[in-house]
């Protein structure tokens, strides 16, 4: 689950990250009335799920609390990446004289958390990354034994921050490193992190994304979230206990388990295929949760076949089959479908399913090569 800066930004003062405050405006109104309270020159930020949004004109300065309300009309219904702006945040400009980029997230490949940090701040990661590699610091750090202050010593060195400054990144970086350990975080990230002109360090930007399977431990953090910003067919799907992540593709997936989804997906680009989704329909496989599982697939356009891929282990086949013999009488599907059933009551489950019409086959492979062949013929 993505938060909003604001909110981010609320959970690193929490944690004893210098932040500059601010509050939520849904109105140039409101946004008056606040740059009025906090006086002098304020910024006013698009709160939208994306990066970018400097460049985009989402981010502006105003001198005055008129200037704020005309900012915020400017800004408020803005379109950033996709995203509709229907707040903003405002807060006391700061006196920028350095900008930093640090940020901690999961090296998978490493099995660690990572550290990274570059004195090429303000500006998209993700270019800096794929354009000056070298300009990008990283610090592993075993979950285990935790981050060293030494590493971020070594960080700061690298970064070529002044020796004076560096009791304060080195404090930075571990609060953030503890934020990231403490509320279950995916990623904490602070674009810029900056050096004022008087010389102390601010977090000028808040981005957090919260691991969505600890979210029963941090019901705070969840009721933050911002439906709005959320796509509607995985929300649909988390309702129904289904897992279900939107992908650009345009086989349509239903699985049992998340394992055999994920080799499911592999298998699909294994035969030149490209998946629409990841879709586990969880333990049972009944009508209910499989006529769901066939309206979230093929509420996606380009979806011009279905791959149902189902190992019965607790699960019957018979019973799967039985599932999908009634949600394809509740849902009406228009693309080929394509079974594949293996498992306890497999064979019962396959003559079923014939007898209405549906080929399956026990073999994954086959299948998914069949899959891809008949979407590559619609
Ligand atoms: P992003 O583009 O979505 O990452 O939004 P940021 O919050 O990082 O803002 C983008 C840029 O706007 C920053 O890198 C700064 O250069 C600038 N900016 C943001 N807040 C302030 C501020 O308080 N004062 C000044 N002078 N510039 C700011
Ligand atoms: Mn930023």
């Amino acid at each position: 689950m993505n938060l909003h800066e604001y909110q981010a930004s609320e959970i690193f003062a929490a944690h004893g990250i210098p932040t500059n405050g601010g509050r939520v405006a849904e109105s140039p109104e409101e946004a008056s009335v606040i740059a009025a309270e906090l006086g002098g020159t304020v910024v006013v930020k698009a709160q939208v799920h994306t990066g970018g949004r400097g460049k985009a004109g989402g981010v502006k300065l105003a001198r005055s609390a008129e200037e704020a309300a005309n900012a915020a009309s400017q800004i408020l219904g803005l379109d950033i990446r996709g995203h509709t702006v229907h707040k903003v945040l405002v807060a006391p400009a700061a006196d920028i004289a350095q900008e930093f980029y640090l940020g901690v997230t999961l090296d998978r490949a490493r099995r660690q958390n990572v550290i990274m940090s570059s004195a090429e701040g303000g500006v998209d990661i993700e270019e800096v990354a794929a354009n000056t590699p070298e300009k990008i610091h990283r610090a592993l750090v075993d979950p285990e034994l935790g981050l060293h202050a030494w590493q971020a010593r070594e960080l700061a060195f690298a970064l070529g921050i002044p020796t004076e400054k560096v009791a304060g990144f080195v404090d930075i970086t571990q609060r953030l490193y503890e934020t990231y350990g403490s509320e279950d975080a995916t990623l904490t990230e602070i674009n810029p992190l900056i050096l004022t002109g008087a010389g102390e360090w601010l977090a000028l930007d808040a981005k957090m994304t919260i691991d969505d399977n600890a979210l029963f431990r941090h019901k705070d953090t969840e009721a933050k979230r911002d439906l709005a910003e959320e796509n509607a067919t995985e929300l649909d799907a988390r309702a129904s206990g289904i897992s279900f992540v939107k992908l650009d593709g345009d086989i349509g997936c239903i699985v049992n388990g998340a394992g055999l989804a994920m080799a499911t997906m592999d298998a699909v680009k294994l035969h030149g295929g490209e998946p629409a989704n990841f879709l586990d329909v969880g333990g049972g496989a009944n009508a209910d949760q499989v006529a769901k599982a066939f309206s979230l697939v093929t509420a996606d356009p380009n979806v011009k076949a279905i791959f149902i891929n189902i190992f019965g282990g607790i699960t019957r086949g018979d019973v799967v089959a039985q599932g999908v013999s009634e949600a394809l009488q509740r849902v009406a599907v228009s693309v080929p479908i394509v079974v594949r059933l293996s498992g306890t009551n497999a064979e019962e489950g396959r003559e079923l399913l014939s007898s209405i019409g549906l080929t399956a086959t026990e073999s994954m492979d086959e299948a998914a090569a069949q899959a891809v062949r008949v979407a590559n013929a619609a």
